[in-house]
């Protein structure tokens, strides 16, 4: 690692640390405190992911890193301060607001993303691309979700920080979130490297079901077992999990993760009326198409069952015509 690498890592390492005792142990960061405990994280939790407080202050962080001998243009390079045009003189990114420390797989803190603490946009500020940081690489909580995904073979996907954390208190240790950005081939490489199976658990609205979507395809075409864990309606996992408690969200959202077929089925009908017979009989071909890809005859023949009793159709005619979309795929 090039000393500057390792300077920026112990920059982000020491503000960690900072950060996180302003908010468990000082005045300044009471307030943010209470709005964490207010939203159902608990002090195991905020131990656990180390979460902090960055102060209300212009120029706390570069104070902070001056002191310690750390060079302006490091912090720069670093994501910590911003060069103001004007003068040439340095800001903090960070203020105010709640920070979620960003590890890498070795455990080295190499960025933040911080939550405001009211309605102030943007939600959550996140550190820039930097030497150490590229968004597009990272899984938060892959460092600490290591142990669990060895041990269960299995990734659970998560949209944000508020779900990975409100899961581990409920004992799904094994999750993982991308933070704001839609997974990409990098992210799917290092899912493939340690775990065969993948639960996708996004937030229950029209942009969670859509990602879950798009997500679902990537990995099934790499090769990963999916499922996908249904939330109801507009709420994500935080939200479930504090509304109706850990026992629930491992029984009834986790343990009750659909296969891919049929979430692609639930999919395909959303906003259907399938009372209406045009509309129905055209979700049937869509049914029947998906059906078709399936490897499995084994898997075939269990959706085509379940297509026929839903629906009161004779199987014969299902078979025959998922075998003509069959041979039209090969
Ligand atoms: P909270 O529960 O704290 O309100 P959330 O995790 O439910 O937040 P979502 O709107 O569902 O927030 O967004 C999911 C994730 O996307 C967030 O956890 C965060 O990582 C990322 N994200 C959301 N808004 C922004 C933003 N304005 N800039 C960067 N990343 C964002
Ligand atoms: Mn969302
Ligand atoms: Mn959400
Ligand atoms: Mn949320």
């Amino acid at each position: 690692i090039p000393n500057d690498f390792q300077q920026m890592i112990d920059a982000h390492d020491l503000l960690r640390k900072f950060y996180h005792h302003l908010l468990v142990n000082t005045k300044d960061g009471q307030h943010a405190l209470e709005y964490l405990l207010s939203r159902g994280f608990t002090i195991e939790a905020i131990e656990k992911f180390q979460i902090g407080y960055s102060l209300n202050s212009w120029d706390f962080v570069y104070k902070f890193l001056t002191k310690r001998n750390f060079p302006p243009d490091v912090m720069e390079r670093a994501g910590l301060v911003i060069k103001r045009e004007r003068d040439g003189t340095y800001f903090d990114r960070f203020r105010d607001r709640i920070m979620f420390p960003i590890l890498d797989h070795k455990g080295n803190t190499i960025a933040f993303s911080g939550r405001s603490l009211g309605s102030d946009e943007p939600k959550y500020l996140n550190s820039p691309e930097t030497a150490i940081f590229n968004k597009s690489k990272i899984l938060y909580n892959f460092h600490q979700a290591r142990a669990s995904i060895k041990k269960t073979n299995q990734i659970v996907l998560f949209e944000g920080f508020a779900d990975v954390i409100a899961a581990d208190r409920s004992g799904v240790h094994n999750g993982v979130a991308t933070m704001g950005t839609s997974l990409t081939d990098d992210h799917i490489v290092s899912i493939r490297r340690s775990a065969e199976a993948v639960t996708i658990c996004y937030d229950g609205d029209k942009a969670g079901i859509e990602a879950a979507y798009r997500a679902s395809q990537l990995l099934h075409s790499s090769g990963i077992q999916v499922r996908v864990a249904i939330l109801p309606d507009g709420m994500d996992p935080d939200d479930y999990i504090r509304q109706n408690g850990e026992e629930k969200f491992q029984n009834e959202i986790i343990s009750a993760s659909v296969t891919l077929m049929n979430f692609k089925l639930r999919y395909l009908r959303r906003g259907k009326d399938l009372n209406n017979e045009g509309i129905r009989l055209q979700y049937i071909e869509e049914v029947l198409k998906e059906i078709s890809q399936l490897e499995k005859v084994v898997e075939r023949d269990h959706y085509l069952r379940q297509l026929a009793s839903e629906f009161s159709l004779s199987l014969d005619a299902l078979k025959q015509q998922q075998k003509q979309f069959f041979f039209a795929n090969k």
